[in-house]
């Protein structure tokens, strides 16, 4: 039996704390914030012993505590809740008039920290993480308007209402999130940023926060990192297997360049570090250069970009060549500099992977050559390059077949296709009535074969070089969503959407 039987919580003597002498709030007292989130208070402290006031006697987490800070006798008394916050208040609005303008800062980061950590607010805010999490969401936004605060998730690249919640409630909102996102609560005037992870029940997830204030308050964009997205292979992707293995085949060359073309949000690195997953190996090493790391890809060197302090791409690529890598990523050739030093990379030895923003994939050979790269350098390290957009999935729950309308029929046949159906997402509870649930990939590749090399070398146009890759039978990126669309992947008016045809 145990030496000591421990006090029965609800022994706990009730104390008022109109029995004792109010502490300062100063030194004497525990901080405000400790009061308020414990909900205990010191009630008398001298040479000999402690007395503390607590709400609830079972929290013995916070008594244990407590008798391990003071190192001295702890007595336990239990106090009224309704008594303690009348305290709290009481203590709250003498900080303000008490001590003026000069510390109205204070009581207002005490206001808003008792706000951010009042319960229902804390449960509001960790269910509109979870809730996105489970539907997929990339982005949450929280914005405040006139009447009330939007909560809308992006999902599938599409903004969806997903409720909305008393104005009132903005202020604690958001402080909730700045303290989440290690910012500063009291800071409302200008935009703050922060990447952080955070800890939801038995989830962490990273999310990088950005606030910036609006004539209504502010607006909260956050974006999750989702690990379920980092696991995507080419194959989830959508890659056609005749794509899959042009970009085997380029990707296992021991030297050169690879190009993965798009606008942003194209999935280019979603892409690339399929790719790289692929390529991942003990006997070659791989480092990227990134901004940001998205991912983090066990057994490869990632490496964060930061121009504040010099690591530029090109700054940090000159360094990694003397790491002896066998694959380099860099995460997007943006100037001259890096152009020049990825195709030195390619030169000697070293296979790069990395993107460009131009159109379709063709496009990337004249872009090279107006940075300032000669043609025959061009043609001596391009390996292939591709270029890829994003198109919603039809909801695999409701999708039913249709006939295709005199639209898309006349789109179509301008591609020598004439199916007889089509399918169409009807909307149901999976797929929050939208008819889509996920995305894919649309793509064109391209290898560079011989003779696409003397042509890119005797330095012709982008015109020939496009007649000879459609001669060699590419699929254009208008092509391949069609061909989706007919299949039922997608529909005619994702792929509208995504390339101008
Ligand atoms: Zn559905």
């Amino acid at each position: 039996m145990s030496k000591q039987p421990k006090r029965h919580p609800d022994t706990l003597e009730l104390r008022t704390l109109a029995q004792y002498t109010p502490l300062p709030e100063h030194n004497k007292q525990y901080p405000f914030e400790y009061i308020e989130r414990n909900n205990c208070i010191k009630l008398l402290e001298n040479d000999d012993e402690v007395h503390v006031g607590i709400c609830d006697g079972k929290r013995t987490d916070i008594l244990e505590e407590l008798i391990r800070f003071h190192r001295k006798k702890v007595v336990f008394f239990r106090i009224e809740k309704s008594e303690l916050s009348a305290y709290l208040s009481h203590t709250l609005s003498i900080l303000e008039s008490e001590k003026g303008p000069a510390s109205s800062k204070d009581s207002e980061r005490l206001l808003l920290d008792k706000l951010a950590n009042d319960a229902p607010i804390i449960n509001l805010v960790n269910s509109i993480f979870i809730d996105s999490i489970r539907a997929d969401a990339t982005d949450i936004h929280i914005e405040a308007f006139t009447d009330n605060v939007v909560v809308r998730y992006r999902i599938d690249g599409e903004l969806r209402t997903i409720r909305t919640i008393d104005e009132e409630n903005f202020p604690a909102i958001s402080s909730r999130i700045k303290i989440m996102g290690n910012l500063n609560i009291m800071e409302r005037r200008l935009p703050q940023d922060g990447r952080i992870s955070v800890n939801l029940g038995d989830e962490v997830i990273d999310i990088r926060v950005s606030i910036v204030p609006t004539a209504r308050g502010e607006s909260i964009a956050i974006r999750l990192f989702n690990k379920n997205t980092a696991l995507f292979t080419l194959d989830d992707l959508g890659f056609p297997s005749d794509a899959m293995g042009i970009m085997r085949t380029i990707t296992t060359s021991p030297h050169g360049l690879f190009l993965v073309t798009g606008p942003t949000g194209c999935g280019k690195t979603t892409t690339l570090n399929a790719v790289l997953r692929e390529l991942k190996d003990d006997t070659v090493k791989i480092i990227t250069i990134e901004d940001p790391i998205e991912y983090v890809i066990d057994g490869i060197n990632q490496i964060q970009t930061n121009d504040k302090i010099g690591l530029t791409f090109d700054m940090l690529l000159r360094r990694v060549l003397r790491q002896d890598p066998n694959i380099i990523m860099v995460g997007e050739i943006r100037d001259v500099s890096t152009a020049e030093l990825a195709i030195r990379s390619a030169l000697t030895g070293h296979l790069v992977l990395s993107t460009l923003h131009t159109n379709d994939a063709v496009s990337v050979i004249p872009r090279l050559r107006n940075m300032g790269i000669d043609s025959y350098l061009v043609a001596g390290v391009l390996r292939g390059a591709m270029a890829q957009r994003l198109v919603r999935r039809l909801c695999t729950y409701c999708k039913a077949p249709g006939k295709p309308t005199q639209n898309e029929q006349a789109v179509l046949a301008r591609y020598g296709m004439n199916p007889v159906t089509l399918f169409k997402g009807r909307g149901c509870k999976e797929c929050g009535n939208t008819g889509y649930k996920g995305r894919c990939a649309i793509m064109e590749i391209f290898p560079c074969a011989e003779q696409l090399q003397s042509l890119i070398a005797r330095d012709a146009d982008t015109k020939t070089i496009r007649k000879a890759l459609k001669a060699g039978g590419i699929r254009t990126l208008a092509e391949d969503g069609l061909r989706k669309a007919q299949e039922g992947i997608t529909t005619i008016d994702e792929v509208l959407k995504a390339v101008s045809l």
